[in-house]
């Protein structure tokens, strides 16, 4: 039977379980607060090739900006070289989420933008009610089901500067040197002479994104000309607990809204649209039990990339040096990395950087 489905957030989490619903003839409501698709962005939009055709996104329709088969690690002086397989892309954030929101609006999604929804309740008829704000008006929608894909609620604040300038061609990740790191830097290639430049952090993150775009070794290899603006937003760094939205009782979420992210380097897109995709097949199949059984397993992966996060936070600089070594490079060149299964890439290649390890500290 068709349902009114109520969906909170056009991000391309929302606007996914829009599309996959609507495609199913049930009338879908898609509210977002802003005026607009895809602003502000926070993002800095790499992913892994695939990670487009999970939305159902081909070609130029993808709003790829680069494209990778490498990325460097940096350590103090040390660097290290990986091979990506499949290859990453730098996405052009806006033009992808917009994409997202057309899609789901040809497939018969009704957005309703420069709503923010406030609260969701059961009326006397044991409907559900969601109210909005609109331009200072509320408003109320009624329906048979919501679905939470508002975005993150808290983690770390990420910064990133947009600039203009002359660097590497692939994306590098800078660790931090201290223990415990909070997070790292990243410089990724938009093309055309621009660079997103960035780190995510507890507190002054501005302050730490600032002493980093003044430091020596990022002046090394990107020289800049111009900061062009900068954004940011929360980065997720715990793991779910629940398949219900933390702000909106009895409301299932996906996407950032119920912690579907990487944890060992914030990328969220590739796991919001695996949530995306389990929570509308569930409200298809008319079996809500499904997505919680989905959500129990996925639970358990995202735990372990806390784990491999919670390694580097506390991971000794020795042991950090170490691990950058010709060895270590070895292994690197011949066992590319899986973008979006660090958890595996891991638990595989953990006796080769033991040895790489051990290599180095017996000299
Ligand atoms: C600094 C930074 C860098 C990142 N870099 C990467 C990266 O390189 N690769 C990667 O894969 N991921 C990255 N991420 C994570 C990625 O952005 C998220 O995982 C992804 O956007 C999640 O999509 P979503 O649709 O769940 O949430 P969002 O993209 O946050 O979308 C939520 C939407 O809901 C709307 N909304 C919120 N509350 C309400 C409300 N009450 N009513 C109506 N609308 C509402 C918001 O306006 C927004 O449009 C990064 C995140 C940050 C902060």
């Amino acid at each position: 039977m068709p349902l009114r489905v109520a969906v909170v957030g056009a991000g391309p989490c929302g606007s996914l379980v829009g599309r996959l619903l609507a495609k199913r003839g049930h009338e879908v409501f898609l509210l977002e607060e802003h005026a607009e698709v895809g602003r502000p962005r926070h993002c800095t939009g790499l992913v892994s090739r695939d990670v487009p055709s999970y939305y159902g996104m081909t070609g130029k329709k993808a709003h790829i900006l680069e494209e990778f088969s490498e990325a460097e690690l940096i350590y103090g002086s040390r660097s290290l070289v990986l091979k990506l397989e499949p290859s990453a892309v730098a996405l052009e954030r806006e033009g992808f989420e917009l994409e997202l929101a057309n899609m789901a609006s040809e497939a018969g999604v009704r957005i309703r933008f420069g709503e923010r929804v406030t609260q969701v309740r059961t009326n006397s008829e044991g409907r559900r009610e969601v109210v909005s704000e609109a331009r200072g008006m509320k408003e109320n929608v009624d329906v048979d089901a919501v679905v939470d894909c508002g975005g993150a609620r808290e983690g770390l604040a990420g910064l990133q500067y947009e600039v203009e300038g002359n660097g590497p061609s692939i994306p590098q990740v800078y660790f931090e040197r201290g223990i415990p790191r909070e997070y790292f830097y990243w410089v990724v290639p938009q093309g055309e002479g621009r660079y997103l430049v960035g780190t995510a952090g507890r507190g002054a993150v501005k302050r730490k994104l600032d002493a980093f775009m003044g430091s020596q070794m990022l002046k090394e290899r990107l020289e800049v000309a111009k900061v062009v603006r900068a954004f940011g937003g929360i980065v997720v760094i715990k793991p779910p607990s629940s398949p219900y939205s933390s702000r909106f009782q009895g409301v299932l979420a996906a996407g950032d809204a119920a912690n579907q992210v990487k944890i060992t380097t914030g990328g969220g897109l590739a796991f919001a649209a695996a949530s995306a995709s389990a929570l509308a097949d569930a409200i298809n199949r008319g079996d809500i039990w499904r997505y919680a059984s989905w959500f129990k397993r996925r639970k358990n992966l995202i735990k372990a990339y806390a784990f491999l996060r919670h390694v580097y936070i506390w991971l000794p600089p020795s042991t950090m040096e170490m691990a950058f070594n010709e060895r270590m490079q070895d292994y690197l060149t011949g066992h590319p990395l899986l973008f979006d299964q660090h958890w595996e890439y891991f638990v595989n290649s953990a006796p080769a950087i033991l040895a790489a390890l051990i290599a180095r500290a017996r000299g």
